[in-house]
């Protein structure tokens, strides 16, 4: 995919740099997580964000399921498999995309922002038939950047915390796994990071433990 991405003479030879260098390399240990990234778009445009993804960023283009499948049948094993974006749920094949995965006995990581576009409907009702049928094997990882709304909003975009809480609600009423993707402000500890979380949790009502690593992801 790297290759058809970046069609560049600098990538023609796997083992030696443009520079006639060695390439660095990290030996093979196993495959624990396939990440796909389903495109560039998405609904609202954070200032910090890895890839400036935006509602007019289309850079990449829309991953289908057609694309996906090859990968997944290249696998001897089954693996978790890592969906982000973009928004993910922009994507018009999302839900067979993930179902295709579950299928083939995978686990899903599936990274959102919770906002509309995983709150439409369509999307709503293809999530809640997914985790039926496959119990316990997709948890969606909402990025949420402070436990306090206006840090969240400052960069995010007015109003984006609010409809993050609304759809954090609509994942735990639905029964699907959920995780929390934070962050430490620069005046916090990870313990008052964790404690301001576990306060949001609370008011929330939602399922999870925000002393838990995996369940409460922090990044500074
Ligand atoms: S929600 Fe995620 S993908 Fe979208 S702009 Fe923000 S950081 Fe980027």
């Amino acid at each position: 995919m790297a290759d058809a991405l970046i069609p560049n003479a600098k990538y023609s030879d796997p083992c030696v740099t443009a520079k006639g260098e060695p390439r660095a390399s990290v030996a093979w240990s196993g495959l624990k997580t396939l990440w796909f990234n389903t495109g560039t778009l998405c609904n609202i445009t954070c200032a910090n964000c890895y890839i400036d993804s935006s509602p007019t960023n289309d850079r990449l283009v829309y991953l289908t399921r057609a694309d996906v499948e090859p990968y997944l049948a290249e696998l001897t094993q089954t693996a978790e498999i890592g969906i982000t974006g973009g928004e993910p749920f922009m994507a018009p094949e999302i839900i067979a995309i993930l179902d295709g995965a579950l299928a083939r006995g995978h686990t899903l990581l599936v990274l959102t922002n919770a906002m509309r576009p995983m709150m439409r409907p369509r999307v709503q009702a293809g999530l809640a038939d997914l985790a039926a049928r496959y119990p316990g094997r997709m948890t969606l990882r909402v990025s949420l950047d402070s436990h306090d709304s206006a840090a969240h909003d400052a960069e995010r975009g007015q109003g984006a915390f609010a409809e993050a809480c609304t759809g954090l609600k609509w994942i735990t009423a639905a029964g699907i796994p959920l995780a929390l993707a934070g962050r430490k402000a620069l005046h916090e500890d990870e313990h008052a990071a964790r404690d301001g979380y576990r306060a949001l949790i609370g008011s929330l009502g939602l399922a999870l433990y925000a002393a838990d690593p995996r369940q409460l992801v922090l990044v500074p």
